[in-house]
C-alpha cells in the first residue's frame, strides 16, 4: 500500500487524480491523507469525489473516505474495464480533471471506451476544453494515443452543465516524444468565447488582443457558445511546427474584460519571449502519459510546483526517471522595446525508465 501525504509540494487535486489514475494502470492500492490541505476548502469537492467515483465504476475498486469533504481515503483498485461510461460533476467543477484521473488507464484497456463528462469545461484553474482539443491530445495522438472529444456544450461557472464526450482507443505502441526544437510559429488565432453575455464583452477583449500582439483582424473571432449560464473565455493559440500552445483567461464578475484579455495576452507573450517548446500546464500533463510511453524529452518555460508534485507522485507508482535541466538561465530582468517580457530560462525534461 503506498501512502501519500495529499498536503505534499502543491497540495492540491492533482495530487488525488494522479494517484487514481496509476493505482488503476498499475494495479498498486494506496492511502492518501491530508487531501488537498494546501486548499482554501481542503478535501474532496465534488470534482474530485467524481473522479473517485468514476475510478470506482470503471474497475469495481474499492474505497473508504469517499464522501464530500473526505480528506483521508483508501483506494485498492481492481482491473480496469473500458466501455461505455457517463460521469456527471454535478456541479461547474471540471469535467476535464475527472477525464485526467481516468484517461492513463483506459489508454491501456483492451477495448475502446465512450465516455459522456458533465461539469465545468471552461474553468479557470484546469485545462479548458480548447487547450485539451488541440494541445494536449494532438501530443498524446503522435505518442499513439487516438482520443478525440466533443464540445456538446460548454460549462462556466457558477452554472456549470457542460457535457463532452470523449473516445478513447487502447495505445497499441506507444511512441516516445521528442519535444526539443519549436520551429516556425505558422498560425496564431485569438476566440472569444462568449455565452449570455453582452457583446461588447468579446468587442473589448479582441480589441485588447489586437493592441497587445498586433495580431492581424483575420486570425481573431467573438464566438457565441451554447451554455447553460453566462460565461466568457479568452483563448489564444499559437501553432508552431512543434505543437499549438493554448492560453486562456476565463471572464470573471467584477473583472475587468480588457484585463482578462491583457492577462491572457501576458501568458502568451512569455511563451513567445521563451524558445522553450512546451508551456507551463501543458508540462505538468505531460508528465504521466510519457512515463507510460517509458520516455520523452521536452523544453518547458518554468518548472511550476504542480509540475515538481505530479513529478514525485508518479514515482511513487512508476520504476521512473525525471530529470529537470536547465538549459538557459534568465537574462536581466529588464523589458525588452515591444516585447516587455524578461528575457526567461529554458528548462529540460527528461523522461526515461529506471535502469
Ligand atoms: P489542481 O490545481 O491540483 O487541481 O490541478 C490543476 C490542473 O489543471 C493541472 O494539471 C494544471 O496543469 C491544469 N490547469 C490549470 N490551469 C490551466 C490552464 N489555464 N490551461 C491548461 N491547464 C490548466
Amino acid at each position: 500500500m503506498i501512502t501519500i501525504d495529499g498536503s505534499e509540494g502543491e497540495g492540491g487535486g492533482q495530487v488525488l487524480r494522479t494517484a487514481l489514475g496509476l493505482s488503476l494502470l498499475t494495479g498498486k492500492a494506496f492511502k492518501i491523507y491530508n487531501i488537498r490541505a494546501g486548499r482554501k476548502k481542503p478535501g474532496l469537492m465534488r470534482q474530485h469525489q467524481t473522479a473517485v467515483k468514476a475510478a470506482i465504476e470503471i474497475s469495481g475498486a474499492s474505497a473508504h473516505g469517499d464522501a464530500l469533504g473526505s480528506q483521508a481515503l483508501e483506494f485498492t483498485p481492481k482491473s480496469v474495464k473500458a466501455g461505455n461510461y457517463c460521469f456527471s460533476v454535478g456541479t461547474a467543477g471540471s469535467c476535464i480533471l475527472v477525464l485526467q484521473a481516468i484517461l492513463p488507464p483506459l489508454l491501456v484497456a483492451d477495448k475502446p471506451s465512450c465516455l459522456t463528462l458533465e461539469g465545468g469545461t471552461h474553468n479557470p484553474y484546469a485545462p479548458p476544453f480548447e487547450f485539451l482539443a488541440d494541445s494536449f491530445l494532438p501530443i498524446l495522438a503522435r505518442m499513439g494515443a487516438n482520443v478525440s472529444v466533443q464540445l456538446e456544450r460548454a460549462g462556466f461557472y457558477p452554472a456549470g452543465g457542460g457535457r463532452l464526450t470523449v473516445m478513447i482507443e487502447p495505445v497499441k505502441r506507444w511512441v516516445v516524444p521528442d519535444i526539443m526544437e519549436r520551429g516556425n510559429i505558422h498560425a496564431q488565432k485569438g476566440r472569444i468565447l462568449l455565452s449570455s453575455l453582452p457583446h461588447h464583452i468579446g468587442e473589448r477583449e479582441l480589441k485588447t488582443v489586437k493592441a497587445k500582439l498586433g495580431w492581424n483582424p483575420s486570425c481573431l473571432s467573438i464566438e457565441g457558445v451554447d451554455s447553460r449560464g453566462p460565461g466568457n473565455m479568452v483563448v489564444l493559440s499559437v501553432q508552431s511546427d512543434a505543437l499549438t500552445e493554448t492560453f486562456t483567461g476565463c471572464g470573471q464578475k467584477g473583472v475587468k474584460a480588457e484585463r482578462v484579455a491583457s492577462r491572457t495576452c501576458k501568458q502568451l507573450r512569455r511563451y513567445i519571449s521563451s524558445e522553450a517548446c512546451v508551456g507551463v500546464y501543458l508540462a505538468d500533463q505531460l508528465l504521466i502519459p510519457m512515463a507510460m510511453a517509458g520516455g520523452g524529452r521536452f523544453t518547458t518555460l518554468k518548472v511550476s510546483q504542480h509540475f515538481l508534485t505530479n513529478a514525485q507522485i508518479i514515482k511513487r507508482f512508476l520504476e521512473i526517471n525525471i530529470e529537470i535541466i536547465r538549459l538557459k538561465e534568465p537574462g536581466p530582468n529588464q523589458s525588452e522595446p515591444n516585447h516587455s517580457e524578461p528575457n526567461l530560462s529554458i528548462w529540460e525534461i527528461r523522461i526515461g525508465r529506471k535502469p
